[in-house]
């Protein structure tokens, strides 16, 4: 999955029995080159609190606070520190629980996040999302699991604190959606009262077909779900390999979006996570002789830039925002953070043979 040129060099080490020292300091410069934290994930997101550094907290949109568990140094103490951090922010209205992946926590330990956040104090806070593969990979944790039962009361009790409960629900493919097993969970879920809204990354050759699309935005329907965001894939890991130009991600959306019913168009996509914030692609059109892209800031840190529509200049090959130049404008309507101004933008390598799946 690897550019070419890479695995050539490391090949040749390799061959040549070079100290481990090198291979490893090669290996080292390609990862770096993958991009390891996308949308400057390292620099500017570290919050405090009284000079305390609050792990995990992540608060680049107004009303949406991002609460990471993955992130190696969060403790279960640092649920105390986000609910202060909350009680000063009356403008978060929605706390987002994202990974790793939460649900790989017991009922037990889930409660330890969840219970706090439904204090009285957080009169503000409207709503409790949690990111989560769990549907795909591990449905049994809602149905068969010794604590499925445990962890659908706690459900309940964000529907009874008077709150809404998100199960932001990563699913890559229909054929996730298929087993008896994904679609009683799918149906305890829901009858906890909480709603599941579906999202993933649009990935070449796992969900690059509009009727994947399709296929999935109606099962999910059928299911009770609300499709969220079709993605585009972030700047980071082998990107070559995974990547789908911007161009043909627009058509892909726009192509299933179309045939499917009104219910199913709550969708918003191909959006891209940038640091300036989420950028969909809204479509591709002819201005004057110039062929653009239109872009539209779904997201943004600035709250002025929600909702804003900006354009730049087509590019088939482009895969990335950072792949485009602004058109009718001197610069787009936000600076890039500096890791973004300095990637360098590489063409999408030719497809590879795949295996067969
Ligand atoms: C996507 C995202 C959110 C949630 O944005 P919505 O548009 O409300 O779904 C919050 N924080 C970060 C960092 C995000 O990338």
């Amino acid at each position: 999955m690897l550019p070419a040129g890479d695995v050539r060099d490391l090949a040749r080490l390799i061959a040549r029995n070079a100290p481990d020292e090198q291979v490893q300091a090669r290996a080292h410069a390609v990862r770096m080159r993958l991009n390891p934290n996308p949308a400057g994930q390292l620099v500017p997101n570290t919050l405090s609190l009284d000079g305390r550094p609050l792990p995990g907290v992540q608060h680049d949109y107004t009303e949406t606070v991002l609460f990471s568990l993955g992130h190696g140094q969060t403790a279960a103490g640092d649920i105390d520190g986000l609910v202060t951090y909350l009680r000063r922010h009356p403008e978060v209205t929605s706390v987002l629980i994202t990974g790793g992946d939460p649900m790989f926590m017991g009922a037990q330990s889930l409660r330890r996040y969840l219970t706090p956040l439904l204090d009285p104090s957080l009169e503000h806070l409207e709503s409790i999302r949690i990111g989560t593969r769990s549907l795909a990979y591990w449905p049994q944790r809602y149905v068969t699991d010794p604590d499925a039962d445990a962890t659908l009361r706690q459900f309940e009790e964000v529907a009874d604190s008077g709150r809404h409960l998100a199960v932001m629900a990563y699913f890559s493919h229909p054929r996730e959606l298929a087993p008896a097993l994904e679609q009683e969970a799918a149906r305890r879920i829901t009858a906890s009262g909480a709603v599941i809204r579906t999202q993933a990354p649009l990935i070449r050759a796992v969900d690059d077909e509009p009727e994947t699309w399709r296929a999935m935005w109606r099962a999910q329907l059928r299911q009770g779900m609300v499709p969220y965001y079709m993605f585009v894939e972030r700047d980071t890991g082998p990107q070559d390999y995974f990547a789908v130009p911007l161009a043909s991600g627009y058509e892909i959306f726009r192509n299933a979006f179309g045939t499917v019913s009104g219910l199913a168009r709550t969708v918003r996509g191909p959006s891209m996570s940038a640091a300036a914030g989420k950028i969909g692609v809204d479509g591709i059109a002819d201005v004057g002789g110039n062929k653009v892209f239109v872009l539209r800031m779904i997201q943004a840190r600035d709250p002025f830039l929600v909702g804003r529509q900006f354009f730049a200049h087509f590019d088939p090959a482009a895969t990335w925002i950072t792949g485009l130049q602004p058109a009718f404008a001197p610069s787009f309507p936000y600076s890039l953070s500096p890791r973004e101004a300095a990637r360098p933008v590489s063409p999408p390598a030719c497809p590879a043979a795949l295996p067969p799946s």
